[in-house]
């Protein structure tokens, strides 16, 4: 008698690794390692979340109408061409599910982020890891990285875990190179810390091209991480796939309502991105006044910044004395990133704590 075989390329997944929230030895800290929003939740997305309390034994909305809506409004976009899920998460695996599978490939690039190559392995497919420059997407590489094979190239913009931000013009032109049966699946979980007028142009594309997925979250600037709140937006056929494999009830109720009122508050979002841009700026700052000691930032839009550690204190030592101060950050060892952590832009609290923490493990204070 032999027990049931898991699949070998499910096997073959190292399981998703969250960023921690106590120390090693179970104390609580400041949590600068999930991206997640400082300043909390927008005060009318908690108000909406309490009041949907209420309808607890009915199932929500399974078409998540006025998430749709809303997002539709706000963005300009058909509404029935807008896909929904657990998390940009689900969304993510979703495009894996319906347009790869076994012997077809998926490029993303190194450093990239993680859930990419659990959503390629989950359905058999090939992951196919593009080469960075510095850190950065590298364009040609991705686009040397295409076979008859590939199905799938999946790119963050801002990219996570390196915050690096690749151009209107090198988009179009990644999208220009590939084949229009290739689905390419921007995942956009930092567009709102972009400056208005500097986005990668993905929306538009999505709009109008036929292979393209853009996906956002409620997650980061929306502080909505809780609640588990993505979306996407494609062509009606690519969107019309996707919905025969999503599960039926992704989305809350709570979760449906806060989302809605976290969209109408621009005046939080607005409010967070100044914030983020301010201390993210502050940060980086302070962080290429360490370089005598080795450390550098990568340049980052997003609400995190990548330091590599390439003098006498090592990525490894600093994480763990992070952590004896008090402050948890990501060390990304399994995603080949032993070099660098990424640290989340915290509170201005937070932000100045961490900043000299890391002065003092420099041995510069
Ligand atoms: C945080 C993040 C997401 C998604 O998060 P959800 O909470 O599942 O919406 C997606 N992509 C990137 C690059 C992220 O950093």
């Amino acid at each position: 008698m032999t027990a049931p075989v898991p699949k070998p390329y499910v096997m073959a997944i190292a399981p998703y690794v969250p960023g921690r929230s106590t120390t090693d030895d179970g104390r609580k800290v400041a949590k600068l390692s999930s991206n997640e929003n400082p300043l909390g939740t927008s005060p009318a997305a908690r108000t909406a979340f309490a009041d949907a309390a209420g309808n607890l034994e009915r199932y929500p909305d399974a078409g998540a109408t006025i998430v749709r809506e809303a997002i539709a409004a706000k963005h300009d976009l058909d509404p029935a061409r807008i896909i929904y899920g657990n998390g940009s998460d689900e969304v993510l695996h979703l495009a894996a599910g319906a347009f790869a599978g076994e012997g077809d490939e998926v490029i993303f690039v190194r450093y990239g982020f993680a859930v990419y190559e659990i959503a390629a392995r989950r359905v058999g497919a090939v992951p196919v890891v593009a080469p960075d420059d510095d850190y950065a997407t590298d364009v040609d590489a991705v686009l040397a990285c295409v076979t008859d094979k590939t199905r799938i190239v999946y790119i963050a913009n801002p990219n996570n875990p390196t915050g690096t931000f690749a151009p209107r013009e090198e988009i179009a032109r990644l999208h220009a190179g590939l084949r229009s049966d290739i689905l390419l699946v921007l995942d956009q979980a930092y567009a709102e810390y972009i400056d208005a007028g500097s986005d990668d142009g993905g929306m538009e594309m999505a709009k109008s091209a036929d292979n393209v997925l853009v996906t956002r979250t409620f997650s980061k600037i929306h502080g909505l991480a809780a609640e588990r709140i993505g979306w996407g937006y494609a062509s009606a056929p690519i969107i019309e796939a996707m919905h025969r494999i999503r599960l039926p009830f992704s989305i809350t109720i709570a979760g449906q309502h806060a989302a809605v009122a976290a969209l109408g508050d621009t005046a939080f979002v607005d409010h967070t991105r100044d914030h983020n841009a301010r201390w993210r700026a502050w940060f980086a700052d302070e962080m290429s006044k360490l370089g005598n000691a080795g450390l550098r930032p990568i340049p980052s839009e997003a609400n995190f910044v990548l330091v590599i550690f390439e003098g006498a204190l090592t990525a490894e030592q600093a994480y763990h004395g992070l952590m004896d101060k008090g402050f948890i950050v990501r060390w990304l060892p399994g995603q080949g990133l032993a070099q660098g952590l990424r640290i989340t832009i915290g509170t201005e609290e937070e932000t100045r704590g961490v900043v000299q923490a890391l002065r003092e493990l420099a041995g510069t204070d």
